[in-house]
């Protein structure tokens, strides 16, 4: 078996929060908390759970936003974590971004044009002018977007289309990896459909592997390969999509996935409505932390933490209730 893409090892970051008047730190934000998983060439990894559970942060840790607390990302057998600036440059190359609002993240300035061409620019991809017009126009051609529209500037342009120039500018740069950070969640259900068939198409021509974050899972079953599942900063379940979809093991996940619709009209799931709040990321539950909403929660679940661990096949669970032993001290 070839080695994975990436790899993440044990991942933490910690945010501090600062209080009062010499805005001393004084607490931490836990939005990540020892996460490992890792994805193949051209293999699309799900990260799912609700709002905060960390896995923007995660998507924004690998991609090298801010230093991590502790933990490992590694790229094709290379350490990004820790990567010395130059070999960082090819590393970021390597690894291209898709973010939610493609409004804020293209500048309103530029031209279709430019903004394509600034990473060709940038990473030194074009051996001259003439190859660097033939790729952004290339790049408009796989997207989709006609070529007469390279001289307008992003705000002449639908969601859709300013989503496909924020996968253009991605694809500039011929990446190996993309991260989608929510980023057909603020589209129109058919225009949503129409960016992931995009992204499945891009990801079959170019051999794209994709870590898709979405809360959304209808998307997620529609267009994924595995499907990791967070909860406040862990991870909770990680299995191909169909045994996920099929018969989730962990009960967060089961209660998550009761919320998706069925496609057939008229069909539902029973669904689980969870008490209570997700806790603070500052101050999360000893032990299991999903134990003070869980509905099968039992003693052992609120001093020891559950590790996750291989379930059969490619599924892995952390919850005591894939352990014998911890049904009976139930
Ligand atoms: Fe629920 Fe306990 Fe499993 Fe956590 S370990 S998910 S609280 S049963």
């Amino acid at each position: 078996m070839s080695p994975p893409l990436l790899q993440v090892n044990d991942l933490k970051k910690h945010f501090p929060v600062k209080k009062g008047l010499f805005q001393r730190k004084s607490e931490w934000v836990y939005a990540v908390d020892g996460v490992s998983f890792e994805i193949a060439r051209g293999e699309t990894l799900s990260l799912v759970g609700e709002s905060g559970c960390g896995k923007s942060t995660v998507g924004r840790a690998i991609l090298r936003l801010f230093d991590i607390t502790s933990g490992q990302v590694i790229l094709d057998g290379q350490r990004i974590d820790d990567a010395h600036p130059s070999t960082m440059r090819q590393m970021r190359r390597r690894v291209q971004v898709v973010f939610q609002d493609p409004f804020s993240s293209l500048n309103p300035r530029m031209r279709v044009r430019d903004i394509l061409a600034e990473p060709i620019r940038n990473f030194g991809l074009a051996k001259s002018a003439e190859d660097l017009e033939v790729r952004v126009t290339a790049l408009m051609d796989t997207v989709r977007l006609p070529r007469e529209a390279l001289n307008r500037r992003p705000h002449e342009f639908s969601g859709g289309q300013r989503q496909r120039i924020g996968i253009a500018r991605a694809l500039a740069a011929e990446p190996e990896l993309i991260v989608c950070d929510e980023a057909v969640s603020a589209l129109d259900v058919s225009v949503k459909a129409q960016i992931v068939n995009l992204l499945q198409d891009l990801q079959r021509e170019f051999g794209l592997a994709l870590l898709f974050i979405s809360h959304d899972l209808a998307i997620v079953e529609h267009m994924t390969h595995r499907v990791a599942v967070m909860y406040l900063g862990k991870m909770v379940e990680v299995a191909p999509r169909r045994e996920i979809f099929a018969a989730p093991r962990h009960p967060y996940t089961r209660a998550l996935l009761s919320a998706v619709p069925l496609p057939e009209p008229g069909a539902h799931r029973n669904p689980i409505i969870l008490k209570g709040d997700v806790p603070s990321p500052i101050n999360p539950p000893k032990g299991c932390r999903f134990h003070t909403r869980c509905p099968l929660v039992f003693d052992r679940c609120r001093t020891e933490e559950p590790t996750l661990r291989a379930v059969g096949g490619e599924q892995w669970v952390a919850c005591h209730l894939e352990d014998g032993a911890a049904v009976a001290n139930g």
